[in-house]
């Protein structure tokens, strides 16, 4: 193969061009799973992570309420308990072993944090606290919600990155900070690096690496209202696909019950778990009628499609798309120790005292399920199935292992991110023990990123990005959120093919190559056009309901047709899907009921 030549990279016009960077180690992303993956390889080896945002401005950091593991620190608790609340939560999707190893290693990951310091609540004898969150129980579901969330205050996000990041910066992790993925090397199956774009100074520069690991999170911009930050785009899902690398699951979206009305802001679901009551326009707590056993701490799918259900038959505060949440009976000193930051966001943004009123929410576009298909050391498959690509690994949000099927328990995220970011580190020092060389990188290895910049930079088009987008978040969120039917799934179909259209057309204003988010946004929205056509096909495709996809055509789960993970690929223009069964050690599907 020839080796890379940086001459063969061409000018961008106006735009200084790039350099080649060499690491043992990439990292894309500087979130929980990114930054716990380097605290770990860069031990020995020379590791570096780029991220769009400044490290600690990753989503992670948003994180409110808490990171699960059963440390039994308040109440009787077990991993076997937290096991099957994890699967049962799944709606039965989730594969049993790569459960069975989060639930075990959870409270080893919770402590290493503290030993790194994190600054966790404590409950009065010193220990780390812990709180309820919706779907975890006592003795197998049997019992009430149990204390398994451990938190600091509703911040815990927050503290754990940026204790990640300290430790990072004292074990050597050398950071690209404000550096955009632009494309992933990928050749005979061999992972090399990736390409990316200076943000601050324009420019390509190409990374060449023994070993990568993404990252990069979620995607929850692709819907209208949603509780995700501006960066969660899903990039790193489009990269891969690019790569003509499958996706796993990705029909799977989590919407969470309570995001600030109109504003998709979460309020956590910590308010919950520290007693707050679901409420609508005649003053009921509705959970009653679907959940009556766990009420307000049933899992998120469940609780949304509640208040969906509430809205949707004229029960909305004033007959609007929203309901209450009301806090006011947890008295106004528990509130402003535990749920502070809830009391400031619905203050700021609706002008709401909590700890008076009760604040207005909806449901919010929140968590990806699905995502780049890997195994238990976080290494991705080529074929969704055994066959790993050497030397790329993907953990945390953008990843699925899968742990949470169709359906994702609160808290359960931070403790996936951290712990098979872990894991990742791990693997990659096994891999670069026995791996001394660098692979070649392709004389084309730069081609594709500059080819998407340049045209972008040089499109003449008339369609704005920033309108085309907003169609796009729109009509997701109309036609493929909480209920969806194979009708409107058809139509969206339909409107992503012509937004796809429209893409070729854009026009990008500013040429620049200094902060120049006029591009960045056209290529995420890019992305976003890439990864949705696949999640509304395997919407499509999966027909029944489980979990977070909720098909009023198909209401029933369909075990003996669906009981497996759909994997996806984007081939010649059109989209290959492929199946794979489900790993069931310990609990046999059964009907679901809180
Ligand atoms: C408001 C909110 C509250 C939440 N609360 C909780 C909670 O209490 N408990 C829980 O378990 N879960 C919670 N979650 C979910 C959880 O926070 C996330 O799923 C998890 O933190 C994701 O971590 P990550 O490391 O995978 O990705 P992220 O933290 O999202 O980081 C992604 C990284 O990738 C980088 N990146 C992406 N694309 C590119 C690119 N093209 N080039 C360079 N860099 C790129 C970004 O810069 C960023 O550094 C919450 C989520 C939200 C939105």
């Amino acid at each position: 193969m020839a080796q890379f030549d940086p001459e063969t990279i061409h000018d961008i016009e106006g735009v200084p061009v790039h350099s080649v960077h060499r690491h043992d180690v990439i990292i894309v992303g500087a979130g929980l799973a990114g930054m716990r993956a380097a605290v770990e390889a860069s031990r020995e080896y020379d590791v570096a992570v780029l991220s769009k945002v400044f490290p600690t401005r990753s989503h992670s950091g948003a994180a409110q309420g808490g990171i699960a593991g059963a440390l039994a620190n308040e109440e009787e608790d077990h991993w076997e308990w937290h096991m099957f609340d994890t699967i049962k939560g799944s709606d039965y999707l989730g594969d049993q072993d790569a459960i069975e190893i989060l639930v075990k290693e959870a409270p080893v990951v919770v402590r290493e944090f503290e030993h790194y310091g994190a600054a966790f609540s404590r409950t009065p004898d010193g220990r780390i606290a812990q709180r309820k969150f919706g779907g975890h129980t006592k003795d197998f579901g049997r019992g009430g919600p149990i204390l398994r969330a451990n938190y600091a205050a509703d911040r815990t996000g927050h503290v754990l990155l940026h204790t990640l990041y300290e430790v990072c910066v004292k074990t050597g992790v050398r950071f690209y900070s404000e550096y955009y993925a632009l494309s992933l090397i990928v050749k005979d199956n061999v992972c090399r690096g990736v390409v990316a774009w200076d943000i601050l100074n324009g420019g390509i520069h190409v990374f060449h690496a023994k070993t990568v690991m993404f990252g990069t999170g979620g995607y929850g911009k692709l819907f209208k209202i949603t509780s995700n930050a501006l960066a969660n785009t899903g990039d790193g899902l489009s990269l891969v696909l690019r790569a003509g690398l499958p996706l796993e699951d990705m029909e799977f979206v989590q919407f969470h019950p309570t995001g600030l009305y109109l504003q998709g802001i979460l309020v956590s679901e910590a308010a919950r778990g520290e007693g707050g009551y679901l409420v609508n326009d005649k003053g009921e707590r509705f959970m009653e009628r679907y959940a009556p056993d766990k009420m307000e701490l049933a899992p998120r799918d469940l609780v949304s499609r509640s208040i969906q259900t509430e809205i949707n038959e004229g029960r909305g505060i004033g007959g609007k798309d929203y309901v209450h949440i009301d806090l006011r009976h947890l008295g106004t000193e528990n509130i402003m120790k535990k749920l502070p930051q809830i009391h400031e966001l619905a203050w700021k943004f609706l002008h709401v005292d909590c700890t008076k009123d009760p604040i207005p929410i909806q449901p919010t576009a929140h968590y990806s399920m699905g995502g780049i298909p890997t195994n238990k050391d976080a290494e991705v498959l080529a074929d969704g199935k055994e066959k790993v690509v050497t030397g790329f690994y993907a953990a945390g949000e953008c990843a699925c292992v899968s742990i949470h099927g169709a359906n994702r328990l609160g808290t359960n995220s931070l403790l996936e991110a951290s712990l098979f970011g872990r894991r990742a580190g791990k693997a990659i020092v096994r891999f670069l023990r026995e791996t001394r060389e660098f692979p070649a990188l392709p004389s084309d290895a730069a081609k594709k990123a500059i080819e998407e910049v340049e045209s972008l930079l040089s499109s003449g088009g008339s369609e704005k990005v920033g309108a085309l987008r907003e169609e796009l978040q729109e009509q997701m969120m109309r036609d493929c959120g909480i209920f969806r039917t194979g009708e409107k799934l058809t139509a969206m179909l339909d409107e992503i093919h012509k937004l796809e259209e429209r893409y070729r057309n854009i026009q990008i204003d500013d040429k620049s190559g200094t902060f120049n988010y006029d591009l960045l946004e056209a290529i995420e929205l890019g992305h976003m056009l890439d990864f949705a056509e696949i999640v509304v096909s395997g919407a499509i495709a999966r027909k029944e309901s489980r979990g977070a996809h909720s098909r009023t055509d198909f209401p029933k789960r369909d075990d003996e047709k669906w009981l497996k993970h759909t994997l996806a690929w984007k081939k010649d223009g059109g989209i290959t899907f492929d199946y794979k069964p489900v790993v069931i050690t310990r609990f046999q599907p059964k009907e679901r009921a809180y």
